[in-house]
Parts: C-alpha cells; structure tokens; sequence
C-alpha cells in the first residue's frame, strides 16, 4: 500500500466517525453504527453513526437556518460565493491525495482512478460552478397583457435557489458524484444535506472537513451517514426539504419519486443503465474499437452507471472483435487498488460481489456461452472477480436485460444498421450509448435514434461537468451537470411591473 498521507492517518485513527452538521462533526442521537469495509482486505476500516430522524432533523434545520438565516448564503454576492466554491475547488487538489487514497480504500477502486475520477472529478465540478455562480439569469418577456391608461408592462423571471437540497449518492464514485449535486446547489445559493452510501461514507466526512477551510459558511453543507431504509428514508421525507437529488438504482428511485409526489418536493433521478456499445463493420480500427469497448465495461469493475455492459459486433467482425476484447480482458491485471500495476479492483462489497456472481450464474443457466471469466476469486481475499464475457445471440437473457453493475460483458451479433437499433434500443433503459465507426452518415443516423441520453462515437462515454448526463425511460428523469444543472437547484419567479 502506498503511504497513507498524514491528514487520512489523522482521520482514520478515529475510528467512530461522526456525522456533519452545523460546520462541526456531531455524535447521533441514537446508538446505532455502521461498519465501513475495506473491500481489498476486509478489515473493518472506523465504524459510521446509522443516522435517524432526530440526526436528519438537526441536519435539514442547519441546512434551513444557513439558508434563511445565518450565514446569508443565498444573499452573498455571486461573486463571492464564487470565490469560496473556486478555494474549495483548490482545496480539494491540494488533499487529492488523501481524497484519492480515503476512496480506495473504502470503494476498493484503483488510486489512479481514485486520483482522476474521484479528487481530480470533484476539483473540476467545484471549479466549473464556481464560474456559474455569477450566470444565473432570468429573462425579460415581451407580453401582451392589456393595461389601462397608457400603462406598460414590464416582465422578467429571475431564478431563485430553491431551498434546502437532499443529495443522495451512490458508492460507486462518492465524492465526484456528491460534488456533482453539492457545487451546482451551492452555486445556485441552496443548502445542501447529504447522505452518502453506507459502504462508501468516510470520503464525504473528509470532504467536509475541506469544505471548511475552504470558509463555506456551518450549517451551508451538512452530511448524515446511515443506510438508505432508515436515514435516506427520513431525509428524502423531510417537508423542510425542498429538492431531493438522487443517483442510484432504478428501484430505489422509484420509492424516492413517490416519497417526493407525496410532499410536492422537486426532484432529480439518475438512475440505472444497461448501456449498448455498437460496433460496425467499418470501425476505423478494430483493435481500437475492441480496447474501447473494454475499457466501457471494465473500469472502475463495470461500477460505472455508463458502462456499456453490452456489446452488440457487426456478424463480419464479431469474432475478431469479441476475440480482442476477451484476450484484452484475460491480460488485466488483478490486485488490489494501491498496485500500481492493477487494471481491475475489487468490487465494493461482499453483498455485491454476491449479487454479480448470480448474474454470472443465470447467464450459464440461461445457455448464455462464458468467453472468459466466471464466479471464481483470482485472489485469495478482498470480493476480486475476473472481467467476465459472454456471447449470446439475442437479448433474451436476464443479463443482457438487467442492470449487473459488474465487469460483466454480454456480446451479440448484429446484421445491419436496421438490426442494431433494434437490438439497442430494445431495453428499459436509456442512459448511454457508444458507436464505433468511421461512417459520418451511419453515426448520426445512430446518434438520432438511440434512445439513450448521452451518446458517443468512437470513444467510451465519460463525464465531463459540462456535459449534461442523464436518462431516457427508467433511466432517469432530469440531467445533472452542464447548464441545465444548475437549474436543477433554481426556481423561477415572474414578475410584471406595470409602470
Ligand atoms: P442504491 O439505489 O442501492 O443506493 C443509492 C443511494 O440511495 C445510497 O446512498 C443508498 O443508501 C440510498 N438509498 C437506498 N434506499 C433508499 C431509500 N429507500 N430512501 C432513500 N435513500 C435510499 O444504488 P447503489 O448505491 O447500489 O448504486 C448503484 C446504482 O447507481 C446503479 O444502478 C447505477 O447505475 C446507479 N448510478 C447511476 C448514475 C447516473 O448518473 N445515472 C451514476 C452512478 C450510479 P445505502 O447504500 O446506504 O443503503
């Protein structure tokens, strides 16, 4: 293991972490706790508060009172909210280590993809909404209401922050998808509670502690830890809240849509995926279509919401292709996340490791044919798996119809353009989609009807904060990121002067 910085020494020997709230770590109401795993090695790495209804309750009232009251969050200059989102943006490169390493260690991930996708992610978010903070605009309308006596009118909206934001993350890249609802919210002047994953909590806590040094005022970002039946429960609830954003499975989206229509709250869902890679006969180059598609499905273990867990080839090149892709998959290395040498970690947890080896199962069962891999655990501890491939002839198999979120790849022939879209489109989901071919024509026909919300041509799909990600059907409603990211933290006021 590399060395652990002194700042992540300093905040593991804790080991009884507590939650966040009013700008200070705070015990929990109740007595309950939450062990927090390395997945590597599975030793217990500090144990989390499970957060009830009193903790929530104290959070969303911090988070209430920064909003209307203490801090002025809302009512500092643009541009000094600006300045403080752009420090933390700074903060958070100057401790990427100690970010980066707090994630590998409880995500289990690779330190470079902890470094670039995690720390380097959250820095670039802050810093792309930093510059936001003074672009919020509204409009000013031309209407057309009769006034007596030679009156005008004169009508604008102006976009106001919505209030107090529940953000509800995933494990799978805590803190950068954390920064992709905390700095949009916080740049539009609402305040923020969030809960993390159980299984991924301690990169938030110590995010917070940057967030601090940064100057962002108590009670602006608040986190409670515990589990999602319990803590995400209360949260998501709260009648004080008055936005929830959640990244997360499609069936934990659903109960917190019907939560949100219950108390008329706004809400944002980044849901689930099962995203196609397409790959035509005239891919410009086959090995780099193929090193494409299996970097799209085994980064980060294929605990990626884009990852493109299905791969359907043009029949001339399937087997050359699915070929490339397996002995590119049988070359990776196995290790845990602070070899520098590793290409695939461990997944995050016994339960999930678990839950991808049935998946593995029901392909076998279902006379799916196994290319490469398995349920087997190339190492001796830690929830390791091989990056699995499967070739099928249709889509008729629960795991080329269901989300796996493993390095699990299902390969399918296809005859032409008519039957890949057939193919692709044939899903409940609709979050990403990748195209690889050097045809400009065939890849906008493709680009126009997929149905999936982002999609890229030779490259697997990544994230960018200026890039708007979300989803068609059960993927999702709302985008996050971007412009329209930002509005997802505003709410639109009309005004008329009549003068
Ligand atoms: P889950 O839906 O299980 O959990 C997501 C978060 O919701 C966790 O913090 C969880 O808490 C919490 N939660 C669970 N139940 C409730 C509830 N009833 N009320 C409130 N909160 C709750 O997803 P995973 O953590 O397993 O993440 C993987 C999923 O996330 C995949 O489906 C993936 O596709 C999706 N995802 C989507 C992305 C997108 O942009 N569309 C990006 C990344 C991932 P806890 O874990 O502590 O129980």
């Amino acid at each position: 293991m590399s060395n652990i910085t002194a700042r992540l020494t300093r905040f593991l020997a804790k080991r009884n972490h507590q939650h966040f709230i009013n700008g200070a770590y705070q015990d929990s109401y109740g007595e309950k706790q939450i062990a927090v795993i390395n997945p590597a090695t599975e030793v217990e790495i500090g144990k989390i508060p499970l957060g009830n209804k009193e903790d929530v309750d104290a959070a969303v009232r911090a988070a209430k009172l920064a909003f209307h009251h203490n801090s002025d969050w809302r009512k500092m200059s643009p541009d000094d909210r600006g300045k403080i989102l752009y420090r933390f943006s700074e903060l958070i490169s100057d401790h990427s280590e100690s970010l980066a390493q707090m994630v590998t260690i409880e995500n289990g991930k690779l330190i470079k993809d902890a470094l670039s996708s995690d720390a380097g992610g959250a820095a670039k978010t802050f810093r792309y909404y930093a510059g936001w903070t003074t672009k919020i605009e509204g409009e000013t309308l031309d209407i057309s209401q009769p006034q007596k006596g030679g009156r005008q009118n004169f009508a604008f909206t102006k976009r106001e922050p919505i209030g107090v934001v529940a953000a509800i993350v995933p494990w799978n890249f805590p803190i950068s998808i954390a920064a992709w609802k905390i700095a949009p919210a916080l740049a539009a002047g609402c305040t923020v509670v969030l809960k993390p994953s159980e299984e991924t909590p301690l990169s938030a806590l110590l995010l917070a502690e940057i967030a601090m040094e940064a100057g962002l005022p108590p009670g602006v970002l608040n986190i409670v830890t515990g589990d999602g039946r319990t803590t995400g429960a209360c949260l998501t609830a709260h009648k004080d809240v008055k936005k929830i954003t959640f990244t997360g499975s499609t069936y934990t989206g659903k109960i917190i849509g019907k939560t949100a229509m219950e108390n008329v709250t706004g809400v944002s869902l980044e849901l689930g995926g099962k995203s196609p890679a397409i790959v035509f006969n005239d891919a410009h180059d086959l090995d780099f279509a193929a090193n494409g598609v299996a970097a799209g499905i085994f980064r980060n273990q294929g605990q990626v919401c884009v990852a493109g867990s299905r791969v359907y080839i043009q029949k001339k090149v399937y087997d050359k292709v699915l070929t490339d892709i397996s002995h590119a998959a049988q070359k990776m290395k196995i290790s845990h996340g602070f070899d520098e040498s590793a290409q695939l970690g461990p997944l995050v947890s016994k339960g999930h490791l678990q839950k991808v080896c049935n998946y593995i199962n029901s392909g076998i069962e279902e006379g799916a044919e196994l290319i490469t891999g398995g349920t087997e655990n190339p190492l001796d501890k830690g929830y390791f798996l091989k990056p699995t491939i499967f070739s099928a002839l249709d889509n008729e198999k629960s795991i080329i119809s269901e989300e796996i979120f493993g390095p699990v790849l299902v390969a399918v022939p296809f005859d032409d353009m008519e039957d890949a879209l057939r193919l692709a489109n044939d899903s409940q989901f609709g979050l990403a989609a990748t195209v690889w071919t050097k045809d400009i024509s065939k890849a906008m026909t493709m680009v126009n009807r997929l149905e999936a919300g982002v999609v890229y041509v030779n490259s697997p799909v990544r994230s960018d904060p200026g890039l708007p990600l979300g989803g068609y059907k059960q993927s999702g409603i709302g985008r996050e990121l971007g412009k329209v990211g930002i509005y997802n933290y505003t709410t639109l006021k009309s005004v008329n002067i009549v003068y």
